[in-house]
């Protein structure tokens, strides 16, 4: 059964190549579209578009992609910036402004803050989040860290949300204190994960080193912000990458931010990305927020982007995530949890070819982030998530691609179906 909200058959849909079988038809040196069936919110069957074939909407070329992906966000953080009053430029000028509001957070305020942060995400076609908590706490849990475990079972039916431990690297300069903050993010449950802030400012390979004996000892994965600097002496992401190696480390290792990579010498540079590669590691990149942040003086120009080397990373395989990161913070102004928007910031500032067949990628690889094998989605029997792109096509995507239909379940979930998909249906039946 088929109503206006829930359409079982789909066609006309362009699919983007990096999740097309390799067999997949091309015209004209393109990916022939696809045809979906859909049952009980199921994919059952999707192929190569057949002319003489009726849907229940008739998408002529309608980009769509699965449910769509933020790797790296701050939702505890977010929505503070109209409080916040003159802000100064750069990272650390801007984590000392969030110490300072922190103080006044109450459950309330954190929770109402995310819960909007988790509804513009959810419009967005979101199906997974992960979020950092700030972390200062050397025992006891911080308060917006509860909240977001609370937000987790609320919102459990419609994203997946993960928690990781933003914490000092100075906080794990002891085994026992190292040990200690795991327990604590472990007890946290399905979805907590280890991380720190590894900075050259705080730089120590033995407090490194803790905090991976410690996540392995509590079955931890370890999500990290990494070298968020242009300082070409930081060496935080080589360190991991030989950590991980040397421990055996068994669980899911993620690396933030990585700027530094982009100031090193090409020969370190590349050397650390093999490594990274070998590791293995996946790698996020945050483009709004290191074009804000990085490189910042009041009133100069900035020269540097602090992008990481995103295109080296992907010829070398590694699995790279582009995503949002701070939303209306002291560290941002920008951003709206679409990942979409991050991702066409991403293909301006690092010159992405092909954002639809092969960077789209990086915002829908959720299997990317956890200790689970890869699997890629859109496949026989997963659930039907999916994003259309109403007014985009897959040659200017994401230009336009605002208007979306998003459907969670085979349901229509958020935006409004333009009439031609069920017209065209119409006329050709
Ligand atoms: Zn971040």
């Amino acid at each position: 059964m088929m109503d206006a909200l829930t359409p079982s058959r789909i066609v006309g849909a362009r699919l983007p190549r990096w999740c097309l079988p390799a067999a997949w038809p091309v015209q004209a040196s393109q990916p022939v579209l696809a045809d979906l069936r859909v049952a009980d919110g199921r994919i059952e069957s999707i192929v190569p578009h057949a002319g003489e074939v009726v849907g229940d909407w008739s998408l002529d070329g309608a980009p769509l992609l699965p449910g769509l992906i933020e790797a790296h966000t701050h939702i505890d953080k977010a929505f503070t910036l109209p409080r916040l009053g003159a802000l100064k430029p750069g990272l650390l000028a801007a984590i000392e402004t969030m110490i300072a509001d922190r103080q006044t957070w109450t459950v309330a305020d954190v929770h109402a803050r995310a819960s909007r942060c988790l509804q513009w995400a959810y419009e967005a076609g979101v199906v997974k989040l992960r979020t950092h908590c700030d972390w200062w706490e050397p025992e006891g849990t911080p308060l917006a860290w509860n909240v977001l475990r609370d937000l987790a079972s609320e919102w459990a039916d419609r994203i997946a949300l993960e928690r990781v431990s933003l914490i000092a690297l100075h906080l794990f300069a002891e085994r026992s204190s190292a040990r200690a903050l795991a327990k604590a993010v472990a007890a946290g449950g399905a979805g907590a994960c280890l991380g720190a802030f590894v900075h050259s400012t705080n730089w120590s390979v033995a407090s490194l080193r803790h905090v991976f004996e410690a996540a392995e000892e509590f079955g931890l994965d370890v999500d990290l912000h990494c070298d968020e600097e242009l300082n070409p002496q930081a060496e935080g992401l080589a360190t991991t990458a030989a950590l991980v190696r040397e421990m055996a480390f068994s669980g899911r290792v993620v690396c933030g931010h990585a700027c530094a990579l982009a100031t090193q010498s090409e020969p370190q540079a590349m050397a650390t990305l093999d490594a990274v590669a070998r590791a293995p590691i996946t790698m996020v990149s945050l483009p709004t927020t290191n074009l804000l942040l990085q490189d910042a003086q009041t009133g100069r120009t900035p020269r540097q982007r602090g992008l990481t080397l995103v295109k080296e990373a992907r010829a070398r395989g590694i699995p790279l995530l582009i995503s949002t990161d701070n939303v209306q913070d002291a560290f941002c102004r920008a951003g709206s949890f679409d990942p979409v928007e991050a991702l066409a910031v991403g293909a301006l500032a690092a010159q992405l070819e092909h954002p639809f067949d092969e960077w789209s990628e990086s915002i829908c690889r959720g299997d990317w982030l956890t200790r689970a094998p890869d699997a890629p989605p859109l496949r026989i029997g997963s659930t039907a998530d999916f994003v259309i792109f109403s007014g985009a096509d897959a040659h200017g995507w994401p230009t336009r691609a605002q208007s979306r239909v998003v459907l969670r379940g085979g349901r229509v979930a958020a935006g409004s179906v333009p009439a031609t998909w069920q017209q065209a249906a119409e006329t050709t039946r």
